[in-house]
């Protein structure tokens, strides 16, 4: 049985004449063709230009990647579940984007991936102080530099460092310094026992040769 199907977009409700190919919305529930949602030149080209990407901020937590994207018509789309894919160079998000578009949040991932990157920690040296007090000092990838910076931790064993320093940098202070505590902790243990007898020149010879030099402040300390 020959059939004839009018072509009318799914989005605008007007009939249309495809030229090389028809567009239409991918939809799993279609089940034949009348139930296909076609999508007519017009309506392509108003998304297309609809998708003019201004602003595109990524954020990553418990790893799980989203994006909230503005367009030049001041749209929002707020904290869209998304995927980079470095093959295509492109993101892939839970919105219909044009493959363009796509290309260009791609432009902005990688901005931001590389901001990420040079915002780490490259090293940190902690310093025990005569009275005590504990200093930090820092280099980011991206070169960013504190000298002596206090760190303490607080009641609640929180972080306590200044106030000014960017968000990025305390995240990072608090791994190191966790890792700084736990040789402090392993340290002790390991040659309390040992050194109980033994004269001072061998517990600090012992301390030197267990602990790689990029550590000579905290040695030092000893
Ligand atoms: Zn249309």
């Amino acid at each position: 049985m020959i059939r004839t199907l009018p072509l009318v977009c799914s989005r605008c409700g007007k009939e249309f004449k495809p030229e090389h190919q028809i567009y239409y919305q991918d939809d799993y529930i279609a089940q034949q063709i009348r139930d296909v949602k076609f999508v007519c030149e017009d309506c392509i080209r108003a998304w297309k230009e609809k998708w003019q990407i201004a602003q595109a901020d990524f954020a990553e937590q418990d790893y799980v990647l989203t994006v909230t994207i503005t367009l030049a018509d001041g749209t929002v789309y707020k904290n869209m579940d998304c995927t980079p894919n470095e093959d295509t160079e492109a993101v892939v998000t839970g919105e219909d984007i044009p493959a363009e578009a796509q290309q260009r949040l791609y432009g902005f991932y990688k901005a931001w991936r590389d901001e990420q990157a040079s915002r780490q920690l490259k090293d940190c040296f902690f310093q025990k102080e005569e009275n005590g007090r504990l200093t930090a000092t820092l280099t980011t990838y991206g070169g960013e530099h504190y000298e002596g910076v206090a760190v303490s931790r607080g009641e609640g064993g929180e972080l306590v460092t200044d106030d000014e320093l960017p968000g990025y940098i305390r995240d990072g202070l608090l791994v190191a310094l966790e890792s700084y505590e736990a040789q402090e902790i392993m340290l002790d243990t390991r040659v309390k026992p040992r050194s109980q007898n033994a004269p001072t020149t061998m517990k600090r010879r012992q301390n030197r040769g267990q602990w790689p030099s990029t550590y000579q402040p905290f040695n030092g300390s000893h």
